[in-house]
């Protein structure tokens, strides 16, 4: 074992030992907010590491080795009335699993809300273990789940539907309430998804939330600042919002 590996795996049992606590996320504060969640994009080496955080709690979160809340409020009693769809993609790997997709909710939405310690008006949740009150079974069960999107296509056009539309996703901001999160498995922060992607959006969008005027389709970019998702092809003349809405006006 090189110098190198020795080092990471000593941070590794660092952060796997953090993590066994409820309040993991206090303890690691200073990591996250320093390594995990800056905004960075086409950086290999920042991704890297993230994503051996990111396995890392996939792997702790799949043994029950992470403590999570066994109760809590329902937090979906705050949902709007929908009117809007926010269009993003996932900045990672298409074939993504929905257990690493999950960690990473965990890791980016669910923590960073605890360590604030407010979710939807409701205060004092800093140094509480997690909860969600979403529920999954992954094959072993039931187990609390942690997604930020309603929908993940694929770039083949296959969709999974990850959250209800009853449930709230944390994906927008201050839309969170009343939006969907509908999301592009892939990294297309400088590229336009294959059309099958773009079609079975559009079909969701169709089936689902016509209701949802086109005007109020929009890209996490339009919602947010400082926020690039889903790209830098998705606006202006020849972007593919323009496919997107054209195939859902047909
Ligand atoms: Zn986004």
């Amino acid at each position: 074992m090189g110098k190198e590996d020795a080092g990471a795996n000593s941070e590794r049992e660092y952060l796997r030992k953090q993590l066994q606590y409820p309040d993991w996320y206090i303890k690691l504060e200073d990591y996250l907010k320093t390594q995990i969640y800056p905004v960075v994009h086409d950086n290999p080496e920042f991704m890297r590491q993230r994503n051996g955080f990111y396995s890392l709690v996939e792997e702790m979160l799949d043994k029950g080795g992470v403590p999570l809340a066994r109760e809590g409020l329902n937090l979906d009693a705050e949902r709007k009335p929908i009117d809007t769809v926010v269009i993003h993609h996932t900045e990672e790997n298409p074939d993504i699993t929905l257990e690493r997709l999950n960690a990473i909710g965990f890791v980016r939405q669910y923590a960073q809300n605890y360590l604030h310690g407010d979710v939807w008006g409701k205060k004092g949740l800093r140094g509480q273990p997690i909860w969600s009150g979403h529920f999954r079974d992954f094959g072993n069960g039931q187990q609390m789940t942690f997604f930020a999107y309603h929908w993940l296509i694929r770039p083949d056009g296959r969709a999974e539907r990850l959250l209800e539309d009853g449930e709230i996703g944390h994906h927008a901001g201050n839309l969170n309430l009343e939006s969907i999160g509908l999301s592009f498995s892939g990294n297309y922060e400088h590229s336009t998804p294959p059309v099958e992607q773009i079609e079975e959006a559009a079909k969701i969008i169709k089936e689902n939330y016509s209701f949802v005027e086109n005007a109020r389709i929009l890209g996490h970019c339009e919602v947010m600042e400082a926020r690039t998702c889903p790209g830098d092809m998705f606006l202006g003349q020849q972007g593919w919002k323009n496919i997107l809405i054209a195939e859902i006006e047909k």
